[in-house]
């Protein structure tokens, strides 16, 4: 642990440039929009927020960053005209573009859960990275107690809120270990966190327990269990449809597939790199994902024997 957390810190630097850069919270606008019924999706800086507003008041799956609550908190009371505080928080994951407001709706009044396992990696702090050789490297802090879960969960749990039984769901070792899938089922709207996102190739953080083999697990549950016309909040981008997700893991599983024949053949992952064995999917490359990040992350996924033990 303490190696890892020597080497995370040496690449401390080229992990932060590259990946969550932090905005200038000061332009930043929050966008909602209607999904279905009274549940929104609001889009600013960092992962996108569900909102289910109504009689019994408002509880929002993903926080953003705390110099946003006030915007967040703003926006939210100008659907409906509502004068409701947020009651619930759930956390999707404990990556800080998804969680960073959680002190800040806690301290306004809101209960947050989350999964059990994304209230110890906030309360031990995290080395995010895609595998223990890999080139993304972000240091988590350990949060104070005000951010931290005050309910948690193993399997699953119901929430019964705004008439609507919501579900909330543990996708294990997926993105993280620790992910919740949100259904709101009367509306048939879910919030898949950074199990699914739109920015190219997904970072998947394998040192917290993620991997690709539980990221394609998760879009297939969610493509079978779900009903057909759902509507698919991503953890990043613009709302989808069961077609753009099974697009998705489309890609999870050919590049996985490339990897793991690549594998086979006893190839290292320089040679991976090398030979450029992605080429096909190259219009994923992204800036915070690119090409040879994404060869590693399925490396060090498809060879991690249980990607947890890394942390
Ligand atoms: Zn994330």
């Amino acid at each position: 642990m303490r190696k890892l957390l020597l080497v995370a810190g040496l690449l401390l630097v080229a992990g932060v440039t590259r990946a969550q850069q932090q905005p200038d919270f000061s332009k930043v606008e929050i966008k909602v929009m209607q999904v279905s019924g009274n549940i929104y999706m609001l889009e600013g800086a960092g992962g996108n927020i569900a909102a289910s507003v109504g009689a019994d008041g408002i509880l929002i799956v993903d926080t953003e960053y705390s110099p946003l609550a006030e915007k967040i908190q703003a926006a939210l009371k100008n659907i409906r005209v509502t004068d409701k505080p947020v009651r619930y928080v759930v956390d999707t994951h404990y990556h800080g573009d998804h969680s960073d407001g959680n002190a800040a709706f806690g301290a306004r009044g809101a209960t947050i859960i989350a999964q059990e396992n994304l209230r110890k990696s906030l309360e031990n702090g995290s080395a995010i990275g895609n595998g223990p050789g890999g080139s993304i490297h972000i240091q988590q802090p350990a949060q104070p107690k005000a951010a931290l879960p005050t309910i948690t969960y193993d399997d699953h749990l119901d929430i019964h809120f705004n008439d609507e039984d919501i579900r909330v769901m543990h996708f294990p070792e997926a993105h993280t270990d620790g992910d919740s899938v949100v259904f709101f089922s009367e509306n048939k709207v879910v919030h898949m966190g950074d199990e699914f996102v739109r920015y190219g190739f997904p970072f998947i953080d394998v040192n917290a327990g993620g991997s690709v083999q539980g990221m394609i697990a998760a879009c297939e549950r969610v493509s079978t269990e779900f009903p057909a016309d759902v509507k698919i909040i991503p953890g990043h981008g613009a709302l989808a449809t069961m077609d753009d997700l099974r697009e998705y893991t489309n890609l999870l599983k050919d590049t996985s597939a490339v990897v793991g024949k690549a594998l086979a053949e006893h190839k290292t992952l320089d040679q991976m790199k090398q030979e450029k064995i992605l080429a096909p999917w190259q219009k994923y490359s992204g800036s915070f994902v690119n090409t040879d990040a994404f060869i590693e992350t399925l490396y060090y996924s498809l060879t991690t024997m249980k990607a947890g033990g890394a942390k």
